[in-house]
C-alpha cells in the first residue's frame, strides 16, 4: 500500500513516516502543496493524508485539484483544534475523513486501513477468501483457521491482492503499490516473494490461492465469502 503524506511540520511528518514505513506501507512526503499535488497527479498512490494548513497552497485546494483531475484514492485531512469549519470545506472538497491535530499515530493507522479497506468495497475488517482470512487490523493471518506467519512484505502483497480479489494486478502495479521509487524494484523480488507467500498459505497446492496469468499478472483467485 502506498500512502503520501503532506505536512509540512516536519517532526510530525517524520514521525508519522517512519510509523507508516515500520507497518510496511511504501510512504512519499511533501512538506508544501505544490510538491503534494504533484505527487498525488503522479504517483500510483492509494492514499493521501493531507494536513489543511501549507505554506504556499492549502490542502483544500489540493484536494479539488485531484478531484478535478479525476484522481480518486481516499484522502484524510488533519486539521487545527477548534476549527470545525476546515473539517465542513474539507470534507465538501472531497476529503473522506478527518483527524483533529494532535492525534494518537494508533488512531491514524486504525482509520488509514479502513479507508483503503472501505474504498475497495470491504466494510469488514477480517477480509475472507474462505479459507483464507486477513485480519487488517491485527495484521494476521489464517487459513482454515489456522495462524501463518508472514513478513511483513508478504503481508502488504497479500493485503493488496485481497482487497483486489478476483482483479488481474500486473508486477508493474504491486511493485509500485509496495515498494518504494528508490528501493530495488528488481521484477525477481516480486516473484520471489509471491513464491514464498503461496507457500506458506498453501504448502501442500491444494488451494492455488495466487494465480499467475502469464504476461499479465497475479490474481488472488479464492472468491471473496459473503459476511
Ligand atoms: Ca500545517
Amino acid at each position: 500500500m502506498r500512502i503520501l503524506i503532506i505536512e509540512d511540520e516536519r517532526p510530525l511528518q517524520e514521525q508519522v513516516h517512519t510509523r507508516l514505513r515500520s507497518q510496511g506501507y511504501a510512504v512519499d512526503a511533501a512538506s508544501d502543496g505544490h510538491s503534494g499535488l504533484f505527487l498525488g497527479m503522479e504517483y500510483p498512490i492509494d492514499l493521501a493524508v493531507v494536513d489543511l494548513g501549507l505554506p504556499d497552497i492549502g490542502g483544500i485546494e489540493v484536494i479539488k485539484r485531484w478531484r478535478k483531475a479525476g484522481r480518486e484514492f481516499p484522502i484524510l485531512i488533519l486539521t487545527a483544534r477548534g476549527r470545525w469549519q476546515d473539517k465542513v470545506e474539507g470534507l465538501e472538497a472531497g476529503a473522506d475523513d478527518y483527524l483533529v491535530k494532535p492525534f494518537h499515530l494508533e488512531e491514524l493507522l486504525a482509520r488509514l486501513r479502513a479507508l483503503v479497506r472501505r474504498a475497495k468495497g470491504w466494510s469488514q475488517p477480517v477480509l475472507l477468501c474462505d479459507p483464507v482470512a486477513l485480519d487488517t487490523g491485527a495484521q494476521t493471518v489464517t487459513v482454515g483457521g489456522l495462524p501463518i506467519e508472514l513478513t511483513a512484505y508478504e503481508y502488504k502483497l497479500l493485503e493488496y491482492l485481497m482487497l483486489h480479489v478476483g482483479e488481474v494486478i500486473s508486477k508493474t502495479e504491486l511493485t509500485e503499490h509496495l515498494y518504494e521509487e528508490d528501493s530495488d524494484r528488481d521484477s525477481n523480488v516480486l516473484e520471489v516473494l509471491v513464491g514464498r507467500l503461496r507457500r506458506k498459505l498453501d504448502p501442500d497446492r491444494l488451494l492455488n490461492p495466487i494465480e499467475t496469468l502469464r504476461g499479465r499478472g497475479y490474481r488472488f483467485r479464492l472468491p471473496r465469502t459473503a459476511a
